[in-house]
């Protein structure tokens, strides 16, 4: 860690979180992020809380940067998706998996937050199955020459370098892309169910050259190393932010049911109001520990943190669909009213179910490693 010790980050991201928690709605609202909040990420060192301190982030490990994703995710999903998509889908990635010359243009930029950096696989055709890609890329000459069309990526509305994904023959390959580069157009996105105030984006690319020392670990790499590394360490980062939104929930479902009477009881008292509490509770304090397990196996590097990661990402994000969902409920109408925390938290905690894989490619990948594991030999 940059300053030896885990305290003063933490305490940071906890003062940070509270300032933030009330402006969530009105950035919701907005849909957009103010610029100084991604100053205070920046100043704070967040946004390189995983990069390497050689390379001047904070060198944060993966339960410390666990806790602080929970701590920004419970105060505010698109202020936490901006970890999640800047620091582990793209810097941690690159500190992971670019060359030294890469690594020396954009990680120290990246770690400070001098520029953002967003992450562009997904297109209108190409989602679960992203390896089926239109996006193309031809060697010409020095350069390589990117033509196609990104949807759905967050923060290409304000992010000045984007790791782009493309195709040649079937041969998937990354580059990064600076936003003022010739032929690059942004085109913004709005009406999201959550996460609306990340900048979301289309990324069009029209002749768009690219030097070639701009090419992220080689030709045909694209997805084998780069986009699995950084969806692994995306879905890790979605794990923790779903215990953030379904521990906030858990906190209004409980206030609530406390303070509320109704037939002359608080609503705490009802057993069937005490069963989503308990089922909110459990499941809270399963889906943290499982979020730890894997952040204890990727720090051991053992190869279980792979399945280890899915199992947490899948359980936590369907246990805040549920406790999200429930508070809703505890809270009656108020809880279907913009003005209460509730509502915005449901929305929220349905994304975390489709994004750095949905549910479903989580349950196969988790089938997968169950047969290879546990099907009895002969
Ligand atoms: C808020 C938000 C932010 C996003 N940010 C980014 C970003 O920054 N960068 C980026 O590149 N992308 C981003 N995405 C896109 C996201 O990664 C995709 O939406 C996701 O991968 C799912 O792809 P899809 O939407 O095309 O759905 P599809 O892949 O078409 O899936 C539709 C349904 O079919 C199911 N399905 C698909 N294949 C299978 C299968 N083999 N077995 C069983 N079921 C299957 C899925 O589980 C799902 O229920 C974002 C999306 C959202 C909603």
């Amino acid at each position: 860690m940059a300053d030896g010790s885990p305290i003063p980050i933490m305490t940071r991201a906890v003062a940070f979180a509270a300032e933030l928690a009330p402006r969530a709605a009105e950035f919701d609202r907005a849909e957009r992020l103010p610029h100084e909040v991604i100053e205070q990420m920046a100043d704070s060192g967040f946004l390189g809380a995983t990069v390497p301190v050689e390379w001047g982030g904070l060198g944060l490990t993966p339960l410390e940067y666990g806790e602080l994703t929970e701590v920004i995710g419970k105060a505010c999903a698109s202020t936490r998706a901006l970890l999640t998509v800047h620091t582990s889908l793209v810097a941690e990635t690159l500190a992971g998996r670019a060359s030294w010359r890469i690594k020396e243009k954009y990680l120290p930029d990246l770690a400070s937050g001098r520029r953002i950096a967003c992450f562009a696989l997904s297109e209108a055709g190409a989602g679960s199955d992203a390896a089926s890609m239109s996006t193309s890329y031809l060697k010409k000459g020095e350069d390589f020459v990117l033509n196609g069309r990104k949807k759905w990526i967050s923060f290409a509305g304000i992010a000045d370098v984007f790791l782009v994904f493309a195709a040649d023959n079937g041969v998937v390959s990354a580059f990064l892309v600076d936003r003022e580069t010739a032929g690059v157009e942004i085109r913004p996105m709005s009406g999201m169910l959550g996460n609306r105030a990340t900048h979301m984006a289309e990324v069009v690319l029209s002749d768009v050259k690219v030097p070639a020392e701009n090419l992220v670990c080689g030709i045909g790499s694209g997805f084998a190393f780069v986009a699995n590394t950084a969806l692994l360490l995306g879905r890790y980062s979605i794990a923790w932010a779903g215990v953030g939104i379904a521990q906030a929930a858990l906190e209004e479902m409980c206030s609530h049911a406390a303070r509320r009477e109704q037939f002359g009881c608080k609503i705490g008292s009802f057993q069937l109001v005490q069963k989503m509490i308990a089922d909110a509770v459990t499941g809270v304090s399963a889906a943290r520990e499982l979020c730890r397990r894997a952040g204890r196996l990727r720090a051991e590097r053992s190869p279980d943190a792979i399945a280890a990661t899915s199992i947490a990402k899948y359980f936590s994000s369907t246990v805040a669909g549920r406790v999200t969902s429930d508070a809703v409920q505890v809270l009656g109408g108020s809880g279907c009213w913009s003005g209460y925390p509730v509502e915005r938290l449901f929305r929220e905690a349905k994304i975390l179910e489709i994004i750095e894989g949905t549910s479903q490619v989580q349950q196969t990948l988790i089938a997968d490693f169950g047969l290879t594991t546990f099907a009895r030999k002969g």
